[in-house]
């Protein structure tokens, strides 16, 4: 049984197509009356908390508050709706049930819409969570915004210490038509061959090195297929620019050879192209497949490592142009991270992107994305690291602001839950009832 009442039209003002910061001064409703249906009769009766106030709305002689629609049609997409509304065209091809289910399967009786004392944090609990770093843009984004922080924390504990913070750089040679598999492996491979033996702990006393942060990247191209690399931030006590003394073993030589001063640099080469050699990949050539330098920027750094937290990361930036359809024609043949594969794949649903996505899927599925050397952590007074998962499920915010049973929740998805979230943040509390309201949508508040 649903009854309705009128919401005054006049307390909406149409406040133009700008962002919706201005439209928030205009959207107090005075009243609402208490209505319960079928579906929230039952849901109080399965054990919802007393103490709620329950809201609802009929479509009828509702309609959308003309600013808060706006936000669905507008050119101004937040980060937040740009990332949901790629997980939703993820579900249609995504291998991985997990994703499927991220955001959109309740595991209990009711959504949590969630805000923090605040304001400033907001979220839906009670949903389930992938926790992929590698395949889903709204946890990589949350995992990849809290490693960011800790790089940043580390990278200022090195400056304070007085330590040098690098960026090396590790590639190998690929073509069309090498699967993402074996480049993998080799990669792996070659790095922890780079770093294990007597040979490379005398190099990094030699070189100084405090620690270090591997982060294995992926881009692809139609022209040249996959290619990965490794992105690591070095800590070092000392320069990476003042050559080493080495000396060669002296094996079956009569004379020990004689003392030579290298580079750190063109250590690290060549014990790479050694390393990959033994999988049969080869170094590009000219570059020797090796960059290490030093960069003063923090922030820089910070996004060496995680690129996602990174608000202009060329996924962001690509995504304002996501209707320029000559534009991804011609991106397509240039290199492009997974992420821009995985916008080209929901947008076009070309059927090439969505099998390199699925490839990709399949193939980082259990892998690390990061990975600290061990007692740096602790080097830089960070605690325990969390996984991936763990990140992902953290509900923002301590503060539930309404509860949406699970028949509701579907209506919410279909209309970009990720809109409630930003006009909460943006409007606050009513701001986020108006919008429920104004799609039918019954709630319960907590009185
Ligand atoms: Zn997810």
């Amino acid at each position: 049984m649903m009854t309705s009442r009128n919401i005054s039209q006049s307390e909406y003002a149409h406040t133009g197509t700008d962002a919706s910061h201005d439209a928030c001064a205009h959207h107090a409703v005075k009243q609402h009356t208490v209505i319960i249906d079928g579906a929230a009769e039952q849901f109080l009766r399965s054990g919802a908390p007393r103490n709620l106030s329950v809201f609802s709305a009929s479509s009828s002689g509702v309609e959308a508050p003309r600013q808060y629609a706006n936000t669905s049609s507008s050119d101004v997409v937040s980060a937040r709706q740009r990332r949901y509304r790629l997980r939703d065209g993820e579900r249609l091809f995504t291998t991985l049930s997990r994703v499927r289910a991220c955001g959109k399967t309740t595991i209990g009786a009711a959504v949590e819409l969630r805000a923090s004392g605040d304001g400033s944090r907001v979220g839906f609990g009670g949903l389930s969570t992938c926790g992929s770093v590698w395949a889903c843009p709204v946890c990589a984004a949350k995992i990849s915004a809290r490693r960011r922080d800790e790089v940043a924390e580390l990278v200022a504990h090195a400056q304070a210490e007085g330590a040098e913070v690098s960026m090396l750089t590790l590639t190998m040679r690929h073509h069309r038509g090498q699967n993402l598999e074996d480049l993998w492996d080799a990669l792996s491979y070659g790095w922890s061959r780079l770093t294990s033996g007597r040979a490379w702990q005398q190099f990094e006393q030699q070189a100084g090195i405090i620690g270090y942060i591997k982060s294995t990247e992926i881009t692809y191209s139609h022209v040249n297929g996959w290619h990965v690399h490794l992105h690591v931030l070095i800590v070092t006590s000392r320069s990476i620019y003042i050559p080493i003394a080495c000396q060669r073993a002296q094996g079956r030589a009569r004379q020990p050879y004689p003392v030579e001063y290298r580079l750190p640099k063109d250590i690290i080469a060549e014990r790479w192209e050694r390393a990959l050699k033994v999988k049969g990949v080869e170094v590009i050539p000219e570059r020797g497949g090796v960059d290490w330098d030093v960069a003063g920027d923090a922030e820089k750094l910070a996004n060496y490592v995680t690129k996602f937290g990174d608000k202009s990361s060329a996924s962001d930036r690509i995504s304002a142009e996501m209707t320029l359809g000559q534009y991804k024609q011609a991106r397509k043949n240039s290199s492009r991270t997974l992420w821009q594969v995985l916008e080209d794949a929901v947008e076009t649903g070309d059927m090439d992107d969505i099998e390199v996505w699925q490839e990709y899927e399949r193939i980082s599925r259990g892998r690390r994305a990061m990975t600290w050397s061990r007692g740096l952590r602790e080097w830089a007074g960070l605690g325990v690291e969390q996984t991936d998962e763990e990140i992902a499920e953290e509900v923002a915010g301590d503060r539930v602001v309404a509860l949406i049973d699970a028949d509701s929740w579907r209506t919410v998805v279909q209309s970009h839950a990720a809109e409630l979230l930003d006009l909460l943040q943006q409007c606050g509390d009513q701001a986020a009832f108006d919008w429920l309201i104004s799609r039918g949508i019954p709630f319960y508040r907590l009185l």
